[in-house]
């Protein structure tokens, strides 16, 4: 194992720390909708979702360092928890009928944030780009620390054997798309449909160099990520065998020592999913989300 102080290279960046000022005005944010447009979410339809009774249909528990998919039909509720504490959660999702449509974090990075909380949503990729999910609660409250830590991260993606190897040199088969590539193995997926994930419960950010870290997680065993379902989804989550990410490194194998601290870290998840009890007087507003109409070839134009 490499650990964070081992290593010589960590402050390696092409980015400068320091600040230039070329009196160019303030920017601003890129994606903006225009009026009526899907990107926002209804907030007065949301928090009514999320304050309507439910009935917990089914929990799905994630013991430590695996993987589970579930499927979730289109206007359920389901929250994704840390019953035990602190654990950092990869998530993916698809469209449970068509798994070509799936989470897209790039696009809902720009579209939303780097990092998500209640009434953003999780955007499917194209040629789709209609929500997955509305986020409707959020025990964490768009955190912010002192480092510039905040949390549910999109800039990140899985840990995964390949990266492993990479860094240590080391063939290890503990990684987040590893739980997930095993977890949708029964619905006819394979390590191709895995995708870049939202990080749950994970504190992330880009320091001065403008390099990702990541801290120790802080959900407690009563934090929850509640999300409303827009479709019929299949939703695999991985409780990341990094665990609460305070003790995380590459290259684990069974003699290092520092194994055990990392395994010590490790928690279940799981995954609450609810019924609205009055489904059809909450969603009276609501619509099923429609692909985007775009009617154009690329500009590629058929026999006339
Ligand atoms: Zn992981």
């Amino acid at each position: 194992m490499t650990t964070k102080d081992e290593n010589p290279t960590i402050a390696a960046s092409s980015q400068r720390p320091e600040r230039t000022t070329y009196n160019v005005p303030k920017p601003v944010p890129a994606y903006y909708p225009h009026s009526g447009s899907p990107i926002y979410a209804d907030k007065e339809l949301y928090t009514r979702i999320a304050k309507a009774p439910k009935k917990l249909v089914k929990t799905h528990s994630c013991a430590p360092r695996s993987g589970i998919a579930v499927t979730i039909p289109a206007k359920s509720v389901f929250r994704i928890t840390t019953p035990e504490g602190p654990q950092v959660c990869d998530l993916n999702i698809w469209n449970l009928h068509n798994p070509r449509e799936r989470f897209w974090a790039a696009r809902t990075r720009q579209l939303h944030s780097a990092h998500v909380s209640t009434f953003d949503r999780l955007w499917s990729n194209l040629p789709y780009l209609r929500p997955l999910v509305t986020i409707t609660a959020d025990s964490m409250e768009a955190r912010h620390d002192e480092w510039g830590g905040r949390v549910h991260d999109t800039l990140g993606t899985r840990c995964d054997p390949y990266v492993d190897k990479l860094i240590s040199g080391i063939d290890n088969d503990l990684h987040c798309h590893s739980n997930l590539t095993r977890s949708v193995m029964p619905y006819g997926l394979t390590e191709f449909d895995v995708h870049d994930v939202l990080n749950v419960f994970q504190v992330t950010g880009l320091n001065e160099h403008d390099q990702y870290f990541m801290e120790a997680c802080p959900a407690t065993s009563s934090d929850y990520f509640e999300c409303f379902c827009e479709q019929d989804l299949l939703v695999a989550i991985s409780a990341c065998p990094g665990g609460d990410l305070s003790q995380w490194g590459w290259g684990e194998n069974e003699e290092n020592t520092e194994e055990s601290k990392m395994i010590d870290c490790c928690r279940p998840l799981a995954i609450e999913v609810y019924q609205l009890q009055d489904e059809e007087n909450v969603l009276k507003c609501w619509n099923p989300p429609q692909y985007i109409d775009y009617k154009g070839n690329h500009g590629l134009r058929g026999p006339q």
